[in-house]
């Protein structure tokens, strides 16, 4: 175990803002882990868990605390079963998987981050999410500094939600990961611009919705790609909002007619695009805010158009979310998580 002091992390962060931990280790086995925890527990230091930094927003200030980055490496499969290390790259595995012929994570490709990062947010896009193939997740509980193993159902994955990011929050670091998939299995279709991709074609294989979901989100600057300005960001920066049914229809009451919407599941609640309520609030994409703004391809994407600060990034932030409410009496949530503030 390498212990760092004052590592820059806006290079390890997507957006690329933020400033240096005060101290920075990579650990690449369960062993770094306790070892690293012990240290910072000795010390009073407080811990942040560090995957790809894809889902992150760093103060300006930088954090004064250790910053663990999961590096633990590894991949291990079984009739349809993969045991990812954490620390593996996300869409490596996505990769494997369409090449091996395994169903249950296509629509996931081209998202960045670690298969750690996945269970905490239950990673979502095109119409499939982690939950529906996670088995289990190895954890350590801070705490205890103990190993257990989750079982999907305890790890209470909902829409970008888990213990993990709610009321477990901090206290589990996941070292490993376990999706079962479908050998043979079809691929998944269920999104209306996957649908319209593969108009007439039968029965499209994995790899071939894989790479159309790839393509999808380039076009929409959500595909990491050397270069491309409008990928410096977290991904969607605000979830979308879910409503009970009577908020529902008081907003459709105050607007006259019925928002776009859709099924949250059951009990009648329902989605609104964020990426609606957004524009109709009046932000257009590539609307700018000092160095950052939004994306000029996805209203949800806020983005540092270099030289970006936490400090513009949070007004934009402010900024939108202010106009929404009195626009919609609709309160927008961050989804990248902060760090230092
Ligand atoms: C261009 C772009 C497109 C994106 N598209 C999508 C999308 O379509 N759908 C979607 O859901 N997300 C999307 N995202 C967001 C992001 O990629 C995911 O949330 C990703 O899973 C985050 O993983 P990470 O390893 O980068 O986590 P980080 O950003 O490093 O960390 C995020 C949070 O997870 C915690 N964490 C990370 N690793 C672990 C671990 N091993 N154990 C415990 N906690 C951990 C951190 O402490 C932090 O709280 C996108 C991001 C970008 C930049």
């Amino acid at each position: 175990m390498r212990m760092e002091e004052n590592r820059a992390l806006a290079p390890l962060t997507t957006m690329g803002i933020g400033g240096a931990a005060r101290w920075f280790v990579e650990a690449s086995s369960e062993r770094d882990l306790v070892e690293a925890f012990a240290w910072a527990r000795e010390r009073g230091v407080e811990i942040f868990v560090l995957g790809g930094g894809s889902n992150l927003l760093v103060a300006d200030r930088g954090f004064d605390g250790l910053v663990v980055r999961i590096a633990l490496k590894g991949m291990e499969a079984d009739t349809g079963v993969y045991r990812v290390a954490a620390g593996e790259e996300w869409d490596g595995f996505v990769s494997r998987a369409v090449t091996d012929g395994c169903a249950g994570v296509e629509c996931l490709a081209g998202i960045p981050g670690t298969v750690g990062g996945t269970p905490v947010q239950n990673v979502g896009a095109y119409g499939q999410e982690v939950a529906e193939t996670i088995e289990r997740v190895r954890v350590l509980d801070r705490a205890t500094l103990e190993f257990h193993e989750l079982a999907a159902a305890e790890c209470g994955f909902a829409y970008r939600e888990s213990i993990f990011n709610t009321t477990a929050r901090e206290r589990f670091v996941a070292t490993r990961v376990d999706y079962r998939l479908r050998p043979g299995g079809a691929a998944n279709l269920r999104y209306a611009d996957v649908q319209r991709v593969f108009a007439g074609v039968a029965e499209p294989g994995l790899s071939q919705v894989a790479a159309a979901v790839r393509e999808i989100r380039r076009g929409k600057g959500m595909l990491l790609v050397t270069g491309d300005a409008d990928c410096r960001s977290a991904g969607s920066f605000f979830r979308n909002p879910v409503l009970a049914s009577e908020k529902f229809h008081a907003l459709t009451e105050r607007l006259g007619a019925e928002p776009p919407h859709y099924s949250a599941g059951g009990t009648g609640r329902v989605k609104l695009p964020a990426a609606w309520l957004i524009e109709q609030a009046g932000f257009a994409k590539g609307f700018t805010l000092g160095q950052v703004g939004i994306s000029s391809r996805h209203t949800l994407a806020l983005v540092n158009r270099g030289g970006g600060t936490a400090r513009e990034m949070m007004a934009l932030r402010d900024r939108i979310v202010a106009e929404v409410e009195a626009r919609f009496g609709v309160r927008l949530e961050m989804e990248p998580v902060t760090l230092g503030f």
